[in-house]
């Protein structure tokens, strides 16, 4: 049998000789990238998975034409530095690594990554220059130590499958909702206590596996979402229990009742409110984030109650599970929680 520096030996000669475009190092037990590979200008395609790589020389970086770079199950414990330089690429494989550390500047160096694969390492954050990645459509950091996901991840708007499965994730940025072409959201076994109000807005949404968090309810409108497959066993939904309550008196404070004025006049375009409204930017970052009474529709800021309602998988959204599922609902008083026709119920906080 051959010596594994043989064998890379021959495989190197054969594609300098060729011309090759790809080059194929995977399982040769090999430790460094051999000094030649630099050399293959031409390399589009570079496999050296499985080995027992710990970091890439520097002169890598001659391979101006790679766009396909495989270092899974290696032994990398950051992810190499000149990589940033490789500009062309286009499918970077760096799974089953002991990877704890992704350097912002390497991200910054490939705007043309369609696929990143991290899975399978230690990684506890990302760096808001992923925000450089505006091609990727896949990204994958599958079994790592995330704890949180950077709010910059709006900016991959091309972005078609993300899975953050197996990660320690309590949240997921609000700014997830940018990412409208987003068809597969992958976050199950983590720690989320509730999924971003936006992620309704990801009309393109098929696959939602948040199975095995702490939810206890999905967000407002969640049925209006396209999906084809909900996997949500594992969480901690509210259950439809009817219970005695005492409701209190409804007192709203001036500042909440002067907002709800001002949203409800703000909406027909000809008003004076309308028409000053800019005018105001504390105001309208105020009124930004009012919400709509499920049952008048009429706008309010401070969520006067909060409430669910159940919906079924299969009559509400179509899909083939017989599933009954909590979302999230909100009123603006109890006069309109008392009022009948609704299924909306109040949730015992105790
Ligand atoms: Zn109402």
């Amino acid at each position: 049998m051959a010596k594994p520096e043989l064998a890379v030996s021959v495989s190197t000669v054969r594609t300098l000789c060729g011309g090759a475009t790809s080059l194929n190092l995977s399982s040769k037990k090999i430790n460094n990238v051999p000094k030649r590979v630099s050399g293959l200008t031409k390399l589009s395609v570079l496999l050296l998975n499985n080995n027992s790589i710990t970091g890439l020389p520097a002169d890598l970086l001659s391979l101006r034409r790679l766009s396909e770079l495989n270092l899974g199950n290696n032994a990398l414990k950051k992810v190499p530095s000149v990589l940033g330089h490789l500009e062309t690429l286009k499918k970077l494989y760096l799974f089953s690594n002991q990877i704890t550390e992704v350097p912002p500047d390497v991200l910054g160096g490939l705007p043309n990554l369609t696929v990143l694969n991290l899975n399978h390492n230690k990684i506890q954050r990302l760096p808001a220059e992923i925000k450089s990645l505006t091609k990727l459509l896949h990204l994958s950091v599958l079994d790592n130590n995330l704890e949180e996901v950077p709010a910059e991840i709006g900016h991959l708007t091309m972005l078609s499958e993300l899975n953050l499965t197996s990660n320690k994730l309590s949240v997921l940025p609000q700014q997830l909702y940018k990412c409208k072409d987003l068809t597969k959201l992958h976050v199950a076994r983590n720690k989320l206590t509730s999924l971003p109000e936006g992620i309704t807005a990801l009309t393109k949404l098929h696959i939602l596996d948040v199975a095995g968090n702490n939810l206890s309810m999905f967000p407002v409108e969640f049925h209006l979402l396209p999906l084809k497959e909900l996997y949500c066993e594992g969480n901690r939904f509210v259950k439809r229990k009817p219970m005695p309550s005492v409701q209190g008196a409804e007192v709203l404070a001036l500042k909440e009742l002067v907002a709800r004025f001002v949203l409800r006049t703000g909406r027909d375009r000809h008003s004076w409110v309308h028409m000053r409204l800019p005018h105001y930017p504390c105001l309208t970052t105020l009124l930004a984030n009012a919400s709509c009474c499920a049952i008048c529709f009429s706008p309010f800021v401070t969520t006067w109650l909060e409430c669910v309602h159940f919906i079924s998988l299969k009559k509400d959204m179509k899909m083939k599970t017989s599933l009954t599922v909590p979302v999230r609902a909100l009123l603006c008083s109890y006069k309109c929680f008392n009022t009948d026709g609704h299924y909306y119920y109040g949730v015992a906080t105790s």
